[in-house]
């Protein structure tokens, strides 16, 4: 069955794509040019739908099926900031390291060293007559030192609950194990499944 992902995230891609392996994985900027998708809806799940959808009208092929993910980090120390803002928390065209370096940098200024924290993760599956969404979610500790080269986005700062390295220094095998992605992808895969 093939796949078209509404994302070109390297980190994402690669993630779903060794969660995936019995599907053929293609992220949309293998098809078509890469377009700006304005996210500008309230919550994980819709942001995922409006990315499901404008991937699946540009493709203009009835026969895809589109997996979007729209995802993010809350932290309880910043009354759940950044949630759906993740991606621009350093501000527009943010890098990855930026926005690791801004949400350490604000947990600092209220005075702690650590939070609880947890990452959630919307997924949406739209083909031509249907949509469908799963949800996915991680429970740790967010850091205010960066920890670690592994993972991508705020890993080096996260420590999963029972653990007590970041997710930047744990393996690709063990995230995989817990992550708010895998947890989603395997409801996912059910709703593919049926499809
Ligand atoms: P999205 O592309 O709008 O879903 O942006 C998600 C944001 O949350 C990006 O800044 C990601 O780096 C971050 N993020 C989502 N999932 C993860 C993860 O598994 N690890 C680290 N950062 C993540």
């Amino acid at each position: 069955m093939k796949l078209v992902l509404a994302t070109s995230n390297k980190g994402k891609v690669r993630e779903i794509k060794a969660m995936c392996e019995d599907f053929e994985v293609i992220p949309y900027t293998q098809l078509i040019d890469e377009f700006e998708i304005i996210e500008d809806a309230h919550t994980f799940k819709d942001n995922a739908l409006l990315k499901a959808h404008a991937v699946f009208n540009a493709l203009n092929d009835d026969s895809v099926i589109v997996l979007a993910d729209d995802s993010g980090i809350s932290v309880e120390a910043l009354g759940g900031a950044p949630g759906i803002y993740s991606a621009r928390y350093g501000g527009e065209n943010a890098s990855d390291k930026d926005n690791l370096h801004t949400l350490m940098k604000n947990i600092k200024a209220t005075g702690a060293t650590s939070s609880p924290a947890f990452y959630t993760a919307a997924m949406a599956i739209v083909t031509k007559d249907s949509e469908r969404t799963v949800h996915g979610w991680m429970y740790g500790t967010a850091l205010t030192q960066a920890q670690g080269e592994g993972g991508f986005g705020y890993d080096p700062m996260f420590v999963p609950l029972g653990y007590d390295k970041t997710l930047g220094e744990l393996d690709d095998e063990t995230k995989k194990k817990l992550s708010h992605r895998s947890k989603a992808l395997s409801l996912a895969r059910k709703v593919l499944k049926s499809l």
